[in-house]
């Protein structure tokens, strides 16, 4: 027999979750089907993880360099990785916890299996088959490798969080995101770090500000960065070490090799073939600005539409989506416009709106106005280590509407949050200049660039 739901969701992660439990709120039926571990990507390969590493490496570089001209003899005797590693997988278990919690709350039943579509409104999951006017596919992605010979012996991010001893010697290969953050992560817990991309230059998609400002800051730190070079073949010595070979020829040898090369997205494994749901050639599932897929009452959001990976993203999609269906707000869809991003690298990079290159190519040299700060944060006013902040705005027409701002350094993360809701709200230059400094922190930079 067929079991009969309101809505059925499609994987546990951060859009699914959302959705799910904003559908059970306004009192749907619904039925969220998870094939591994609640909380998906982003609690458990993903930001969680990541943050907590993220936190520990940056722990180390204010023990190691920041407090002593403070005054503090602080000698770091030892770092368990493995501790560390336990502790956070404890969060994350205790996270699992949470999520469950807040489904029961909202009546949604989870199913621990893995969904197959039978066909356009069937569902089949385990050995019962289930069916809902409204399906939700939130089944996000994982992590893809190049097909290069010998990638066997090499992990991607997911292996990385398995990861428990730290390696001495790690090579990253990839300009994006996770390349940047976990290079950074590592380097700063102390292993020689390799950081090596296609191209002239990493994260090509970012203010160059910002991508030029990340490498230096790695260099000083005593990563080893390897621009334009193309992994050609990774192979295992018999000392058990391995030895990377890129097409100029260079070799790296070292004990982890990690691949942060981009994701694909979970369509392929669906029984997609068996509906009308159409894909992309990358095998995202098309949708509309309502997360309509081309079946009526199927819906996508999250990593598996590949319009902006991220977890907020994929919650406010979720949400909006069982507001519409759910909650009578029939317009209600997600603005996909002046997403603010954050990169966690040592320090971090903060991020919304149009880079220079691309405000200039929207709206010319003549209505593009570049504003643009460097200083030395006070958190190090007594240090050695004195690694400066820099930001700009991107800003257009007469008016100087602010289209972008962006920055590298220390706390750049916490301030971002705020300016993006003022550019949202269509902030220009003289709104910033208006608005009184705090002082001493490093957001005043922001309201009194010159
Ligand atoms: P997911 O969270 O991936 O959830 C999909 C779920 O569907 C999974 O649990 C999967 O098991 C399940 N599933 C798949 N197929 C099926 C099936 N057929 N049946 C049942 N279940 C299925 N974003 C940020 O905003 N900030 C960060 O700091 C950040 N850091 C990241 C760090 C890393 C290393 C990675 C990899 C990602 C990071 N992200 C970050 C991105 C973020 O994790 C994703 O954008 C987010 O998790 C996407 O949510 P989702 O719901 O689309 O998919
Ligand atoms: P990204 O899309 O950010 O980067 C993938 C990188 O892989 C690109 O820089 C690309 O380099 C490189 N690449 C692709 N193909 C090849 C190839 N054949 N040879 C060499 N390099 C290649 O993906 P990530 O895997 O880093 O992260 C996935 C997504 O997860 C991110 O886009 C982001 O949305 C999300 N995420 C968010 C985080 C956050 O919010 N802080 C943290 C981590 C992930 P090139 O530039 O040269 O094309």
């Amino acid at each position: 027999m067929v079991k009969q739901f309101d809505y059925i969701v499609i994987g546990g992660g951060s859009g699914g979750i959302a959705s799910a439990n904003r559908a059970g709120m306004h009192g749907a039926k619904v039925l969220l089907i998870e094939a591994s571990a609640i909380g998906g990507t982003c609690v458990n390969e993903g930001c969680v993880p990541k943050k907590v590493m993220w936190q520990a490496s940056s722990f180390m570089e204010m023990m190691k360099t920041d407090v002593k001209g403070y005054g503090f003899d602080v000698e770091v005797k030892s770092f368990d990785f493995k501790q560390l590693v336990h502790n956070r997988q404890a969060y994350i278990d205790f996270l699992h916890t949470a999520y469950q919690r807040g489904l029961d709350s909202n009546n949604v039943e989870v199913l621990s299996e893995y969904a197959t579509f039978v066909d356009n409104h069937t569902i089949k999951a385990g050995t019962e088959t289930y069916t809902a006017p409204h399906i939700l596919i939130a089944t996000g992605g994982r992590p893809k490798k190049l097909g290069i010979p010998g990638e066997e012996y090499a992990i991607d991010s997911d292996g990385f969080f398995a990861l428990e001893e730290l390696p001495k010697r790690v090579v990253f290969i990839g300009a994006g995101y996770i390349a940047a953050e976990l290079a950074g992560t590592v380097c700063g817990m102390g292993s020689a770090t390799y950081w090596a991309f296609r191209n002239e230059r990493p994260m090509r998609d970012f203010d160059e500000m910002l991508s030029d400002k990340v490498v230096e800051n790695y260099r000083q730190a005593g990563m080893s960065i390897h621009p334009n070079s193309i992994p050609k073949v990774i192979r295992k010595l018999d000392s058990g070490e391995l030895r990377i070979t890129f097409n100029s020829g260079e070799q790296i040898t070292t004990d982890a090799i990690v691949f942060g090369t981009g994701r694909r997205p979970n369509t392929d494994k669906l029984g997609l073939e068996n509906t009308t749901i159409e894909r992309t050639e990358s095998g995202y599932i098309k949708v509309d600005k309502f997360q309509n897929t081309t079946q009526e009452g199927v819906y996508a959001v999250g990593d598996v539409i590949g319009k902006i990976d991220l977890t907020p993203v994929a919650i406010a999609a979720g949400r909006r989506l069982s507001e519409r269906l759910f909650n009578g707000k029939t317009d209600e869809h997600l603005d996909y416009d002046l997403v603010p991003t954050v990169v966690f690298t040592h320090p971090p990079v903060a991020t919304v709106g149009l880079s220079e290159k691309a405000a200039l190519a929207k709206y010319g040299e003549a209505d593009t106005k570049i504003y643009q700060s460097t200083f030395t944060p006070m958190y190090y006013a007594l240090g050695e280590h004195r690694p400066k902040c820099v930001m700009k705005l991107v800003c257009a027409g007469k008016e100087e509407k602010i289209v972008g701002l962006h920055g590298v350094g220390l706390g750049v993360d916490e301030m971002l949050q705020g300016f993006a809701v003022a550019l949202k709200m269509g902030a220009t230059k003289k709104d910033f200049d208006n608005t009184v400094a705090i002082h001493p922190t490093g957001s005043e930079e922001f309201v009194t660039m010159r």
